[in-house]
């Protein structure tokens, strides 16, 4: 399966984008891991994207396409947080369509803009393993101590108040006409984004099964 996980910044995405592609054995690309540690390891792309990433803008499209268009040689793969516009949309249907593939389902994660800034400004991420915490629903057992690693937890520059709110208006001027396109295409499916992660991927997962048959 080739499936899309579409959601605002905070959404969960990733954590159902993670836990879907364990579920189907399919790899999970994730444009947003792929530019940190570009960031991380200060390569040429890495110099180009922090600046964006660091206002809470989306890269352009020109670097997006070009990252992009090598990592879909897999027979599936779950897209977390690519497409985020319509001009990726529609180039992500070019590059599929050389190789005679498709996109099969669009996931969008519909969630509240409060939960938002919520979730994003009290999260905490280790430097190590990646784990996410949560200052009130996902505390480490140790302050500023990752559970799973040991390593030290930090706020991603891009989850500070005020570059919170740009990336959701960000994604609200882009999600409509997104939305509207795999709506056209029949291939959207909408998942409400509220509740914990077992919830959440409880419907997805029932929605999965409804959808195929
Ligand atoms: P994420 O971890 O998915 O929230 O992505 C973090 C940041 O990476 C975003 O705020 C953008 O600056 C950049 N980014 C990730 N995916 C894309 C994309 N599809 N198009 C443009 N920028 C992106």
């Amino acid at each position: 399966m080739k499936v899309i996980l579409f959601g605002a910044p905070g959404s969960g995405k990733g954590t159902q984008a993670v836990m879907l592609s364990d579920f189907l054995r399919v790899k999970r690309i994730s444009l947003g891991d792929i530019f940190r540690e570009e960031v991380k390891k200060g390569s040429d792309l890495g110099i180009q994207v922090k600046s964006f990433m660091d206002k809470g803008e989306l890269v352009p499209d020109e670097l997006v396409h070009r990252v992009i268009a090598q990592c879909l040689n897999d027979e599936n793969f779950i897209l977390d947080g690519y497409p985020r516009n319509l001009s990726q949309a529609q180039e992500l249907d070019v590059i599929l369509g050389k190789k005679g593939k498709a996109i099969d389902l669009c996931i969008y994660l519909d969630i509240d803009g409060q939960i938002i800034i919520d979730r994003l400004s009290k999260r905490r991420v280790c430097k190590k393993c990646g784990a996410n915490y949560h200052l009130e629903n996902m505390i480490p057992k140790e302050d500023n101590v990752c559970d799973v690693c040991q390593g030290e937890l930090f706020q991603r520059d891009d989850d500070k108040i005020d570059v919170i709110k740009k990336r959701w208006e960000v994604f609200i001027s882009r999600s409509q006409e997104l939305l509207a396109f795999y709506e056209q295409k029949g291939n959207l499916l909408k998942v409400d984004g509220s509740g914990n992660k077992d919830n959440v991927f409880a419907r997805i997962k029932s929605n999965l099964s409804c959808s195929k048959h």
